[in-house]
């Protein structure tokens, strides 16, 4: 193992495997990615890997359009035909009750737009088209974005990792960083299971372990760790890998839907989840009552589903900060150290242009996107990137 770099990536789920891999294109660094498991073994691993460009804050949608462009051309952007991101463009229909929160996305759509986003508001009879098992009965405004759709966060994650690796980054897997290394207020390195590591910058993209590293270091990452639970469904007819992602707004949860292998919907959540104190203590076992909602929700939505069958089930936890929106910056006080964490929920779809952003900072280029609104400050000097919609992962 190498014990010295310019630039240490700690973490390797899709935020560190994006930074890797956009670092190894913007400098002569040397770098490496030491990931305590194998690549993808984190909340990625657990991720439904929505894509969308749908929200409120702008900056969220800037980071969005920039990734669906490279998750839409992947193995290009990455210039090896043989890396795939399993994308699929199945298009997203985004439903809000009547009253304000429709007046809300109409508004929303005309920023998205002015971002360059490529999204529209259409009508219950085109969404009716493109999806016939909805009931759109009790929905005001549906907004639609046909090049958006779900990838899969395995190929993804080893896709950025592996072409970071043929570029001369260093992956180190297998090999937890049992603490920061400080001189000063300076972070110089990392001890690791096999020893120390120094390097002149650490990004760190543990995702919801991230206080295990900062907490003794006395740093505030203001999160609140949860458990979110995901079940497949399936009814009588087989549900076609290219109907629209729904996201339903009218649920007090706001639920969302997609296809997924083998005829099966893949139904989730974007609302707080159950609290846990740490990702590694989150209990595995569905709750009956999330499936009983979920099941009624569904079948308000989609009729045909009254009698669907659940197929199967998996929990994993979000990073939430006070605003749903991630940190990306330096923390206060202290220098050689670059956050980012707090993806709240949505940080899979913003993880291609985040690690490109988060290579030209480490490397001080200018950011193709701004992402000083991420500041790590932000919380103290109540400047929030709270979103239209409330609290969840649709900021
Ligand atoms: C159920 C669920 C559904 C989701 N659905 C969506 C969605 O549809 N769309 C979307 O955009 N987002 C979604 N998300 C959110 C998205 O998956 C995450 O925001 C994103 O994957 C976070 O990536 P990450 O790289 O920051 O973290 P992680 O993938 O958690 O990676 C962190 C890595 O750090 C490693 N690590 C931790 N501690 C150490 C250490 N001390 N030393 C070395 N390595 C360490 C871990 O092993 C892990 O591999 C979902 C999340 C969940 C849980």
């Amino acid at each position: 193992m190498t014990d010295s770099f310019d630039i240490l990536i700690v973490g390797g789920g899709v935020v560190g495997s994006s930074t890797a891999y956009h670092l190894a294109e913007l400098s002569n660094s040397k770098v490496g990615l030491i990931e305590r498991s194998q690549i993808c073994s984190g909340g990625t691993a657990r991720s439904c890997a929505i894509i969308r460009s749908h929200y409120s804050v702008p900056s969220n949608t800037a980071l969005t359009v920039k990734s669906i462009e490279i998750f839409r051309d992947f193995k290009k952007y990455l210039g090896d035909t043989s890396l795939e991101s399993g994308f699929v463009q199945s298009g997203y229909l985004i439903l809000a009750p009547e009253g304000e929160t429709s007046d809300k996305l109409v508004e929303n759509l005309k920023m998205q737009k002015e971002i360059g986003a490529e999204t529209m508001q259409i009508s219950h009879k085109e969404a009716l088209e493109f999806h016939p098992l909805l009931n759109l009965n009790d929905i005001g405004a549906v907004g639609y974005e046909p090049f958006s759709g779900y990838a899969d966060p395995y190929l993804t994650t080893t896709g950025f990792a592996n072409a970071a690796k043929r570029q001369g980054v260093e992956l180190i897997t297998n090999q937890g960083v049992k603490k920061l290394l400080t001189k000063g207020n300076k972070v110089i390195g990392v001890d690791t299971e096999s020893g120390v590591i120094h390097a002149g910058l650490i990004i760190l993209s543990t995702g919801p372990w991230i206080k295990d590293l900062t907490d003794p270091l006395n740093i505030d990452t203001y999160l609140d760790i949860s458990r979110h639970s995901v079940i497949t469904l399936k009814s009588e007819s087989e549900y076609d890998f290219k109907l629209p992602i729904i996201k339903d707004l009218s649920t007090k949860n706001k639920m969302y839907f997609r296809p997924s292998s083998g005829g099966v919907v893949l139904v989730g959540t974007g609302d707080h989840g159950d609290p846990i104190k740490h990702p590694d203590l989150m209990d595995e076992e569905i709750v009956d009552d999330f499936i009983i909602n979920q099941g009624r929700q569904i079948s308000n939505r989609m009729p045909s589903f009254e009698n669907a069958r659940v197929t199967n089930d998996w929990v994993g936890a979000y990073d939430i900060t006070p605003d749903w929106n991630p940190v990306l910056g330096e923390p206060d006080g202290w220098e050689g150290l670059i956050l980012a964490y707090g993806f709240s929920g949505h940080g899979f779809k913003m993880a291609p242009a985040v690690g490109k952003m988060l290579a030209q900072k480490a490397v001080g280029i200018e950011q193709d996107i701004d992402i000083s609104p991420y500041s790590h400050s932000r919380f103290k000097e109540d400047l929030l990137l709270s979103g239209a919609y409330g609290i969840g992962s649709i900021s």
